[in-house]
């Protein structure tokens, strides 16, 4: 899914942070989640610029990872170009490739599985539970147990952070232990999120968050690998440069990649993340002002926050059960529309799409279901007040209620 991330200006100066009247807001767009930029970002990226550590490597990148170590508790931390090389080389430290089978997340985009692709390996797809819209742990403890029994386990076990809240990992890490199976948490959209009390990105054997344009914070681009396995943590900084071994000429005894994040882009997502609290902080108070005028129109439905999760709502998504509420999702999708407002279906399914549906899947509708009915919502941490009325305001004419 395209989010207009690369339309997004990343002008601070928008018409609302200038104070000039705009007489035209209807015609503003307001995004699903647009970059969020406060005036740290350009210290930070003007200091590293004076530098001129204008290299992938660099002080800045250092620190950066040593402060996303931090925030997810890991003892190590690889920065990189982005989290969809993040999960291929966390496959590949994991051991997988050709002839391997993953179990993945139905319900998420894309880039999940196409790292999985991308290292040769086959997915297969669980679907999803209610009570958290991730992956159900009760289908895929029986697909593991089904694999078991004619013996091939699966290689890795990859999970999704749906939306900022973290899966269901007291249950998904005693499956995966039991089995000897790697777990790899795709936490891209929920840094700042926890689960039990312990944070987003501190879950199985390698975690990887994004910064791209539309995520929580962003880099411009970017992400990174977080580990506690010193080993992974070496193979994955290793093959995202070049696999280039340590002699003063050029040795390479494999193939590698050119995966790493600049110095750069690290200093400004330094800016960004001194600020991690407020802005899911921030996506949480918007999550809650919907709720407060919707949850109780007939056929609305907000995505759950299981017990013991902290989400970042990333994005905020509601559900139209088309058998009683006063809209469908596409109906209301296309309202939002007419007022320049952006919103989007709930993820398609990968069992669903042309690209992977050949592959196998044990399902059970829910993620089905979503697609179907499921819409999301403008969260991101910019929007202002008047941003959410006007949104508030055309949801409500949508559906028919008086806020
Ligand atoms: C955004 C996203 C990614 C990919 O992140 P990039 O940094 O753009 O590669 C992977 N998984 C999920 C669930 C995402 O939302």
């Amino acid at each position: 899914m395209e989010f207009k991330s690369e339309i997004a200006t990343l002008d601070v100066e928008s018409p609302a942070t200038t104070g000039t009247i705009d007489l035209n807001q209807e015609t503003e767009r307001i995004y699903l989640s647009a970059p969020d930029v406060g005036p740290q970002e350009k210290q930070f990226l003007y200091a590293a610029v004076e530098s001129n550590w204008i290299a992938p490597i660099g002080p800045e990148l250092t620190r950066f990872e040593d402060e996303l170590a931090t925030v997810s508790g890991r003892k190590f931390c690889v920065g990189l170009s982005n989290a969809t090389a993040g999960l291929q080389l966390a496959l590949l430290a994991a051991g997988v490739g050709p002839g391997d089978v993953v179990l993945t997340s139905s319900l998420t985009f894309v880039a999940s599985t196409n790292s999985i692709h991308h290292v040769g390996a086959t997915p297969h797809f669980i679907d999803s539970e209610l009570s958290s819209w991730n992956i159900d742990p009760g289908l895929l403890e029986t697909t593991i147990e089904a694999m078991a029994a004619y013996g091939k386990l699966p290689a890795a076990v990859v999970t999704v952070d749906l939306y900022g809240q973290c899966a269901d990992y007291q249950a998904i890490e005693e499956i995966c232990a039991r089995y000897g199976v790697p777990l790899i948490e795709d936490s891209a959209e929920a840094l700042g999120a926890s689960h039990r009390g312990r944070p987003a990105g501190s879950f199985g054997q390698s975690s990887v968050f994004s910064f791209n344009g539309n995520k929580i914070i962003t880099a411009s681009g970017g992400g990174a690998l977080v580990t506690d396995d010193e080993y992974v943590a070496q193979r994955v900084l290793h093959l995202a440069t070049q696999a280039r071994e340590d002699a003063p000429h050029y040795e390479h005894n494999e193939p590698g990649y050119n995966f790493r994040l600049s110095n750069l882009l690290a200093a400004f997502g330094r800016g960004q993340l001194q600020t991690l609290p407020e802005r899911v902080a921030r996506r949480r108070q918007l999550n809650t002002m919907y709720r407060e005028l919707f949850a109780d129109v007939p056929g609305v439905g907000f995505m759950p926050e299981a017990e013991g999760n902290l989400s970042t709502f990333w994005l905020t998504t509601l559900t139209l059960d088309p058998a009683v509420a006063p809209v469908t999702a596409t109906e209301l999708r296309l309202k939002l529309e007419a007022h320049n407002i952006e919103s989007r279906p709930v993820w398609k399914p990968m069992h669903l799409q042309p690209a992977y549906k050949s592959q196998p899947a044990t399902l059970n509708g829910v993620s089905d279901a979503l697609f179907q009915n499921g819409i999301c919502l403008p969260s991101g941490s910019g929007i202002t007040d008047s941003d959410f009325e006007r949104v508030a305001g055309a949801i409500s004419a949508a559906l028919g209620v008086r806020v």
